[in-house]
């Protein structure tokens, strides 16, 4: 089965990215399996090592938005790639807005080792 870790690698890490491209969210939706059953309305992709992104779980703790105390907030910010399901979009054929951008990111970490889990913001 999937672990937490494995699962936010597969919906949020693409260091290799991003494809300078209108259709990248539509692409790595897609891919990544967030458009089976459901089209997963919002989700970011973060294009920095992932040696990096395990990192943030030793940075700055803060609270997550559902309460939990377990969220880190990178001390840098990083390159990301923000998808968002269009108003018309519709189930099977989930379209998505693609928006790059250079935030902190924010995400909430479990275990042993400490590793992302769920991502939680980016700021
Ligand atoms: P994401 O939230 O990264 O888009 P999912 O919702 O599919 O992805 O999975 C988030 C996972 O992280 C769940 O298994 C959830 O139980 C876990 N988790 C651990 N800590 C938190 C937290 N503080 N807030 C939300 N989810 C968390």
């Amino acid at each position: 089965k999937e672990s937490r870790a494995m699962k936010f690698q597969r919906q949020h890490m693409d260091p290799d990215g991003p494809s300078n491209n209108s259709n990248y969210c539509n692409q790595m939706m897609r891919r990544r399996h967030m458009t089976e059953g459901r089209c997963k309305p919002v989700n970011t992709f973060v294009h920095e090592p992932l040696v990096d992104v395990q990192a943030v779980c030793l940075q700055g703790n803060i609270t997550c938005k559902n309460g939990q105390p377990n969220c880190h907030k990178s001390s840098s910010s990083m390159k990301i790639t923000d998808c968002r399901v269009t108003r018309g979009s519709k189930y099977p054929n989930c379209d998505y807005r693609t928006s790059q951008k250079e935030r902190h990111i924010i995400v909430a970490c479990e275990g042993n080792p400490y590793v992302p889990v769920h991502f939680d913001a980016s700021v």
